[in-house]
């Protein structure tokens, strides 16, 4: 399969920096559409994976898959896109679209495994994925999604991870006018969190840990601030919610917000991947059938879905536009939660 090679970012080793690199992109199938990246948004899980934080990273690793930018070249059956169209590509670049999820249009939970855009198995060339933190990219035409065309492009990016992965859990979840929600963290996701689950019609509660927030909370929509670590302020709230999204990030207690749960309420976990500490109590879960469960992502369709509601509703994120070049600094900062609240790439910077 013929290939070209494509100025790209990013790491040879879990403790390496990134740098410059380059990769190989496949020149368009039949099905494929070539996408010149203009904005790329930066995932805390591009940090997990260029660090190994969950290992099975392979080296070397391009991150990004909050990607928005212009088609270059089509494929001879391509009928969605045409060149000069915006397009976006988010987390999954392919699945096997047969087994009962990809028939229900869930490919994030392909039963034979989803191809992620990056560090996922390359189908076409044999190796894994390379991300967003490039100047180009070669998807399958399913898998790209359509701009609203109201919207800023570069504040659409972040919607194609944060956007998708806390939409998923509202939609499922039967958000709309009515619900309670609340949203531990307020980073990328838990920011994307408060809009969508204000733009559905709930009251929105936002747990942090980071007082300082408190005023950007409310901007965003959030109804109320509780501050998780102040245990007076966690009692008030106790036996509130329908549905609690936990973005955070490393191990953390999810005893005391379980709490806060209502009658059949639900805490998702969006963010940590791995064994809870300390243990979870099940006594609060039994008395009142509350339920503790996990969200990947959300399909293509749900995913396009999400970001028409955000050409309808004015819904972007707020960034903070970087150089590619300070994608190092501007992991470190993430770690601190010194982010309002999406760092994202001007793909301008790399091809210079
Ligand atoms: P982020 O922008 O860094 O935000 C995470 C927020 O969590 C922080 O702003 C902070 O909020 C809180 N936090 C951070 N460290 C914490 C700690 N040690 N204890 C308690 N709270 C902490 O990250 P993100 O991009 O939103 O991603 C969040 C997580 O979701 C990552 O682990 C990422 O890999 C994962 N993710 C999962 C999916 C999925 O499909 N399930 C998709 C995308 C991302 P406060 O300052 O307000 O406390
Ligand atoms: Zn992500
Ligand atoms: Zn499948």
């Amino acid at each position: 399969m013929q290939t070209t090679k494509t100025k790209a970012f990013g790491t040879h080793a879990a403790e390496k920096p990134l740098e410059p690199l380059s990769i190989q992109r496949r020149t368009v199938t039949a099905r494929d559409v070539e996408i010149d990246i203009l904005y790329c948004g930066v995932c805390h899980s591009d940090l997990h994976t260029a660090r190994n934080d969950w290992g099975g990273t392979r080296y070397p690793s391009v991150p990004g898959h909050e990607i928005v930018g212009r088609v270059v070249a089509v494929g001879q059956d391509v009928t969605r896109f045409k060149v000069g169209d915006s397009a976006a590509v988010g987390c999954l670049v392919d699945s096997c679209r047969t087994c009962a999820s990809c028939q229900q249009d869930l490919e994030q939970y392909c039963l034979t495994g989803f191809t992620g855009t990056y560090n996922g198995p390359d189908k076409h060339l044999g190796a894994y994925t390379f991300g967003g933190y490039s100047e180009r990219v070669v998807v399958d035409e399913h898998f790209v999604l359509k701009v609203p065309e109201n919207l800023d492009l570069a504040a659409v990016a972040p919607l194609l991870c944060a956007g998708i992965t806390t939409w998923s859990p509202l939609r499922h979840w039967n958000v709309g006018p009515g619900s309670k929600v609340a949203v531990v963290g307020l980073g990328g996701l838990g920011h994307m969190a408060i809009k969508l689950a204000k733009g559905l019609g709930a009251s929105v509660t936002l747990f942090s840990r980071s007082p300082g927030k408190a005023d950007d909370a409310r901007a965003l929509g959030a109804d109320n601030i509780v501050i998780s670590t102040d245990e007076a302020q966690m009692k008030v709230v106790r036996g509130t919610f329908d549905l609690i999204i936990d973005t955070v990030p490393y191990v953390h207690d999810i005893n005391p917000y379980v709490l806060t749960l209502g009658i059949s309420g639900t805490l998702v976990i969006v963010g940590y991947l791995g064994g809870l500490e300390p243990l979870l109590q099940t006594v609060p879960m039994i008395m009142g059938r509350k339920s503790v469960a996990g969200s990947l992502i959300g399909g293509i369709a749900e995913t396009q879905e999400m970001l028409d509601f955000c050409g309808k509703h004015n819904i972007v994120s707020d960034i903070e536009i970087i150089k590619m070049q300070d994608i190092n600094e501007a992991y470190e900062r993430m770690i601190k939660s010194d982010v309002k609240y999406r760092f994202v790439i001007d793909m301008g910077s790399l091809r210079g």
